[in-house]
C-alpha cells in the first residue's frame, strides 16, 4: 500500500491514501462533477462500514472518506471499482482534478450543458500518459454560467461559458487571465493543449508561478485557437437554498456524517434528482421539483446541514480537532460553532479559522482571526495563518473578548 503523510503539493486518492490523525483519508474524484445517487449511497455505506463515518467535501469539489485502515483498503478499492470510481493508476487519479459547475445541464439560464467538455477533459487526463506528469494540485475548471458560477474560483486552466462560446483563461498571480473565446467543440482539446504546453516549460508548480517568458509560451500555444474576448464570463459564487429547479445545501465546516449523506441521497431521490453535484464551496446541489425543494431544505436543516447563505457557521473554517484527531487538545468544531454565534452577535465580517493545532489543515491561507489549539486553549493570531505570531492565549470563556474593545479582528 502506498500511503503518504502530509506531502506538500500532493493530494490523496483511492489508490494512494493519505495518513491523518484519524486514520487514512481516501479522496474520491467524481466524473463530470457529480455522483449518481446509487454511487453516493454506496459511498455512504462504505464510509460507515470501512471508515469512521466522517466524510469531507473538499474545496476542489471532491469527496473524502476518513478513518480507514490499511487492512481494509483493498476491499474499499474493489467496491469503488464496481462503482466505476477507481482510476487505473495512482498517476491518473492524481491528475484528474476537474471542477465542474454544479448546475451544469440543470439550470435553464445556461446557454448549453458544459458537462461533455468536462468528460472529454477527464478522458484525456486518464488516457494521455504525457499528462500524468502534471503537478498534483494542477487543476481545471469548467463553468456553465447561469444562476451560480464557479468562474471566479482559481484553477490553472479555466473554461467558462460566455454567450454561445467558451472563454478560455489561465491562472496568474493576479487571478484568471481570460485570453479569448472558442467554440464549445474545441474547448477540451484546447485545455489539453495548454496542459501540454505547461509541461513543456515546467515540471512542477502551478500556472500562476510561471515566469513571464514561460507563461507567454503557454499562451502562444493556444492563441491561434482563440478569438478575441467580447466580454468577461459572468462570475458568481455560492448560493444555498432553492434556486431555479435545484437546491444547494452546505456541510458545516465541510464535514458530513454518513447519516447526513444518506439523508441527502434519499431527499434527492424523492425530489426526482439523478445525482448529487459537488462544488468548491463544500456544498452539494441536486435537482428538485419545485414543491419538493422546500421540504428537502427543511429536512436538511433538521439533519444539521446549512441551507441559508447567512448562516454564521459559513464564516468559520475549522478542522475536526478532538476527539477525532489525536493531534488536538480542543474541540475545534464545537468551539468554532460557539465562536460563529458570538461573531454574528458582534456583526464581525472578517474570516475566522479555528484549528485543533498549529498544522492548520482546514485552511492554508491567512484569516483575519485565527485560533490554533494548544494544551486545551487557543493561540490567538490575527491576519495570518496558524503559524503566524501569537498575540496571546485564550480559552473558550474569553471568546467574547475577541470582538470588543476596538479590535478589528
Ligand atoms: S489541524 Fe486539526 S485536523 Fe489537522 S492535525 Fe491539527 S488537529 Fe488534526
Amino acid at each position: 500500500m502506498n500511503v503518504a503523510t502530509d506531502v506538500k503539493g500532493w493530494c490523496p486518492g483511492i489508490l494512494q491514501p493519505m495518513a491523518s490523525g484519524d486514520g487514512l483519508i481516501v479522496r474520491v474524484r467524481p466524473r463530470g462533477g457529480a455522483f449518481s445517487l446509487d454511487a453516493a449511497g454506496a459511498l455512504t455505506d462504505l464510509a460507515q462500514r470501512l471508515g469512521n463515518g466522517h466524510i469531507d467535501l473538499t474545496r476542489r469539489a471532491n469527496l473524502q472518506l476518513r478513518g480507514l485502515t490499511g487492512d481494509r483498503l483493498s476491499e474499499l478499492q474493489a467496491e469503488l471499482a464496481k462503482l466505476g470510481l477507481l482510476d487505473p493508476h495512482s498517476e491518473t487519479e492524481a491528475v484528474r482534478n476537474v471542477m465542474v459547475a454544479p448546475l451544469a445541464g440543470l439550470d435553464p439560464a445556461q446557454a448549453f450543458d458544459v458537462r461533455p467538455i468536462a468528460f472529454a477533459i477527464d478522458d484525456a487526463l486518464t488516457s494521455d500518459k504525457g499528462l500524468h506528469a502534471l503537478p498534483g494540485k494542477f487543476g481545471l475548471l469548467v463553468d456553465g454560467g447561469g444562476v451560480i458560477s464557479i468562474a471566479s474560483e482559481r484553477a490553472d486552466i479555466c473554461l467558462a461559458a460566455a454567450g454561445d462560446a467558451i472563454a478560455f483563461g489561465l491562472d496568474t498571480a493576479k487571478g484568471t487571465q481570460w485570453l479569448g473565446t472558442l467554440s464549445p467543440a474545441q474547448a477540451a482539446e484546447t485545455a489539453i493543449a495548454a496542459a501540454h504546453a505547461f509541461l513543456a516549460v515546467a515540471t512542477r508548480g502551478r500556472m500562476r508561478g510561471l515566469s513571464e517568458a514561460a507563461f507567454a509560451e503557454v499562451q502562444a500555444a493556444v492563441a491561434p485557437r482563440l478569438s478575441p474576448m467580447t466580454g468577461l464570463p459572468a462570475v458568481g459564487g455560492r448560493r444555498l437554498g432553492l434556486m431555479g429547479g435545484a437546491v444547494g445545501i452546505a456541510a458545516p465546516f465541510g464535514r458530513l456524517e454518513a447519516g447526513q449523506l444518506r439523508q441527502l441521497v434519499k431527499l434527492a431521490a424523492d425530489a426526482g434528482a439523478a445525482d448529487l453535484r459537488l462544488s468548491p464551496w463544500r456544498a452539494l446541489y441536486f435537482r428538485v421539483r419545485e414543491e419538493a425543494g422546500v421540504f428537502a431544505l427543511e429536512e436538511a436543516r433538521r439533519a444539521g446541514l446549512i441551507v441559508e447563505e447567512d448562516d454564521p457557521v459559513l464564516q468559520v473554517e475549522a478542522c475536526p480537532g478532538a476527539p477525532d484527531c489525536k493531534s488536538s487538545s480542543v474541540d475545534a468544531r464545537g468551539d468554532a460553532r460557539r465562536l460563529a454565534t458570538i461573531a454574528a452577535v458582534h456583526d464581525y465580517q472578517g474570516s475566522i479559522h479555528v484549528s485543533g493545532c498549529a498544522k492548520g489543515c482546514a485552511r492554508s491561507l491567512p484569516s483575519d482571526l485565527v485560533l490554533a489549539g494548544k494544551a486545551g486553549a487557543y493561540r490567538l493570531i490575527r491576519k495570518a495563518t496558524t503559524r503566524g505570531p501569537v498575540e496571546r492565549m485564550v480559552g473558550v470563556a474569553e471568546f467574547e473578548t475577541l470582538f470588543g474593545g476596538g479590535q478589528d479582528g
